[in-house]
């Protein structure tokens, strides 16, 4: 079979028959289209909760939500995606925004109408955030929401960041009139996107997806300190050296995703504990090296020696420890390298393989698919080759020559036959705009 290629997004056109679709369903026309993108990472996966750096960027794929406000403090929403095997409840949903809490909303419209939750409460404020009251929604404000992806949705490229993030600029545009918040509205955006997900949706991610999604540039990466959420743009262009981001997605079934992330994070928390420190990134120096990340092993290893308390399994933690701080310093190797006027891709890309040997053998959250996708791109003549995100399926990204990229993804998908394997799809990733309004 010939490798199957995802078409690239006609963002236009997409915005103007969902604004169509919007009419046929709420009767009324929207109030304005709006387009949040997902993410690539390079570097930087099972960090972003420890406080590590990650360097991900927006790729051109993008979620859409179209928009209409209603004043009796109600949440409408559908989702074009709806017959979309992924997603897990299919039915038009609403919601009282003042009875969304944590337990509350079930299925995909959690995503959404948590947004509407994490909105409000980062205008108060929180633990983790100052209040920002410019995001608060009002006692009745509403909406009519209908929502249209282009990401591919569970693969690994950020289609919940993506809904979550359109949501949130739509909500923000509709409350406010402000079509262009800055980039101090957009963190706070991005953390109110990130509540959601943490707290109505239950899925225990780090901010890495909805900042890239919120914050990005086209054609930079962002390196994205998850200590504070300060961001420095890099402006580096792969295609300057002849070279693309090629994603494969697996299309390789999740399984246990959610318990696993969570256990992840979980056993990095623990072994934060017996270092002493609050998150993992503080055991490191600034600008940490290996021998850096050797000397938290070795600490752990007394710490644990000498009798210091661990409730996870001793061995995974360690796994788990090293992989986080090897991560860390491989993040910041690359965007020392990236910092560069002619970056050294070559090493950028003996990184990313890297990298995914320790996604596969320290964090464990490959599957054979992920593997296989790795090892075909590196033997089709790839510069480097990981896994991208969460793992347990999804995708993996690759560096690629120009000029090799139908031949590498011949040969990927060759050896996915091979072994058996469903056909992989293939996506060329461009660093873009992070979300706008587009209607
Ligand atoms: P990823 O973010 O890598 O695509 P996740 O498992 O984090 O994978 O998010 C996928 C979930 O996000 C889906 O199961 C669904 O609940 C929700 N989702 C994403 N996009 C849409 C959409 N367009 N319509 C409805 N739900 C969506
Ligand atoms: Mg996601």
């Amino acid at each position: 079979a010939r490798p199957r290629w995802v078409a690239q997004p006609d963002v236009r056109e997409r915005a103007q028959r969902l604004s169509t679709k919007f009419e046929e369903v709420y009767a009324r026309p929207p109030a304005g289209v709006w387009a949040a993108p997902g993410r690539a990472n390079l570097m930087g996966e099972y960090i972003d909760y420890s406080g590590g750096m990650c360097l991900p960027f927006a790729h051109q794929y993008v979620t859409l939500t179209a928009a209409a406000p209603r004043t009796d403090g109600l949440l409408h929403a559908q989702s074009l995606q709806d017959a979309d095997a992924s997603v897990a409840d299919r039915e038009p949903r609403a919601a009282r925004v003042s009875d969304v809490q944590p337990g509350a909303i079930h299925g995909w419209f959690g995503y959404a109408a948590g947004v509407a939750w994490g909105m409000n409460r980062v205008a108060v404020g929180h633990s983790e955030h100052e209040a920002v009251p410019e995001l608060a929604l009002g006692a009745d404000f509403g909406a009519d929401l209908l929502v249209d992806s282009t990401v591919p949705i569970g693969a690994g490229l950020a289609s919940s960041a993506a809904l979550e993030c359109s949501v949130a600029l739509a909500l923000f545009s509709l409350r406010t009139g402000d079509d262009h918040p800055d980039d101090t509205l957009r963190r706070a955006l991005a953390r109110a996107c990130m509540d959601a997900e943490n707290y109505i949706v239950g899925a225990n991610t780090g901010g890495l997806d909805q900042t890239a999604s919120l914050r990005s540039h086209a054609g930079q990466l962002l390196a994205l300190d998850c200590r504070d959420f300060d961001v420095a743009r890099l402006p580096a262009d792969p295609a300057l050296a002849g070279l693309t981001w090629l994603a494969v997605d697996t299309c390789a079934p999740h399984k246990l995703a959610d318990g696993q992330y969570s256990s992840r994070r979980a056993e990095c928390e623990a072994a934060a504990a017996v270092l002493g420190v609050s998150r993992l990134r503080d055991a490191l120096p600034e600008d940490p090296r290996f021998d850096d990340a050797a000397v938290v092993l070795e600490r752990f290893d007394h710490l644990l020696g000498a009798g210091a308390p661990l409730t996870e399994d001793p061995r995974g933690t360690r796994l788990r420890l090293r992989h986080s701080v090897t991560e860390m310093v491989r993040s910041e190797k690359i965007a020392r390298l990236l910092r560069e006027a002619d970056p050294d891709w070559a090493a950028v890309g003996r990184l990313l393989v890297a990298g995914h040997e320790s996604m596969r053998d320290d964090c464990q959250v490959t599957v054979p698919e992920l593997d296989t996708a790795v090892e075909g791109c590196l033997a089709a003549g790839a510069v480097g080759a990981k896994v991208v995100g969460g793992g347990f399926g999804g995708s993996v990204i690759a560096l690629v020559p120009e000029t090799h990229v139908q031949r590498l993804a011949s040969a990927v998908q060759h050896r996915f036959a091979e072994n058996g394997f469903p056909d992989p799809l293939f996506l060329t990733l461009t660093p873009s705009d992070a979300a706008r309004r587009v209607l």
